[in-house]
């Protein structure tokens, strides 16, 4: 792990991809680099070094901040772009520093997404921001123990998202990448209702559903994970080049997983789709105007509802 300076933006809008509906979404890239290496993860090919960087002048983050607010009214942004946010929160305690700049900006949603279960300094907090969503990145175990061998187990992240939500913060839910594979239907069925047992629906800001996708470049860091089922779904090569499931699939994907998040946990819940494109939204989410615009308000008024 290294501390440097940052010498590009700091805010971006999220590039999303052609064709799809965006959601509106912001990415602060305060600190690049993961421990965590999951078989899927684009940044094993898209980052020049495999090191995390925590980027050091977080006051020239904060001028971009209030610059982009000003623009903004419905600003919502995370770092869980190029990093892990919580991964090694301990070792930096960097959530101090970025809650201290929030509780500046308090009408910009902030959002921490991970797979860990570094709450420690959220919880030692004494003040719960309003404008703060804790987020989870959520498989069942039997694809954690394949993809995503380097994490804390699904227990541990859904322990610690009770204590957070406990503690009074809105949770994220992102079930992105969905990974088709032998089984997947027990294996999600019994992962909504583990979550079911946890959450408390009115408390969910948002919960995404985002399917495999990944750029040829990234193939020899899969091979590297020899029980990785990446391939046992069949994948075509998009408008975009990156490598995802075949329409079809995705939409039977989709459609299952959200029919149980409705009859296992609510029906009253902020669902969006990850780089899906507007038909898909059609299909799936037709109580949402499926553009950037209304999509972005919806998830902002959800999370501050
Ligand atoms: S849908 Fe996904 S990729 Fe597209 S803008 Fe939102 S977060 Fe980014």
């Amino acid at each position: 792990m290294k501390f440097s300076e940052q010498k590009g933006k700091f805010v971006k809008h999220c590039p999303c991809t052609p064709e799809a509906v965006s959601c509106g979404y912001y990415n602060l890239n305060l600190h690049t680099g993961c421990p965590y290496s999951c078989s899927y993860c684009i940044l094993q090919a898209y980052l020049e070094t495999k090191e995390p960087v925590f980027f050091t002048n977080l006051q020239d983050a904060e001028k971009e901040l209030l610059d982009v607010s000003r623009t903004q009214k419905y600003l919502r942004i995370g770092t869980g772009e190029l990093t892990d946010s919580l991964a090694l929160d301990p070792q930096t305690n960097y959530s101090r520093k970025i809650i201290k700049i929030f509780e500046k900006f308090p009408s910009v949603i902030f959002e921490f997404k991970t797979k860990s279960a570094n709450i420690g300094n959220l919880l030692k907090l004494k003040k719960v921001l309003r404008n703060i969503v804790i987020s989870w990145s959520l498989n069942p175990q039997e694809i954690i123990n394949r993809e995503e061998a380097f994490t804390p187990s699904l227990a541990a992240r859904l322990k610690a998202m009770e204590q957070v939500q406990k503690n009074g913060y809105k949770i994220g839910i992102h079930f992105d990448p969905l990974i088709y594979c032998q089984n997947w239907k027990p294996y999600y069925r019994n992962l909504v209702r583990e979550i079911a047992r946890v959450i408390n629906p009115g408390r969910i800001a948002w919960w995404s559903l985002g399917a495999l996708r990944f750029p040829y470049s990234l193939r020899e860091h899969i091979f590297k994970h020899k029980d990785s089922m990446l391939f046992e779904g069949e994948l075509i090569k998009g408008y975009d080049d990156k490598y995802r499931y075949f329409k079809p699939l995705r939409m039977e994907l989709f459609r299952f997983v959200k029919q149980r998040i409705y009859s296992d946990v609510s029906r009253d819940l902020p669902l969006y789709l990850c780089m899906e494109d507007k038909e898909a939204w059609q299909e799936l989410l037709p109580g949402i105007e499926p553009g950037e615009e209304s999509v972005n308000r919806y998830l902002y008024q959800s999370a501050t509802a």
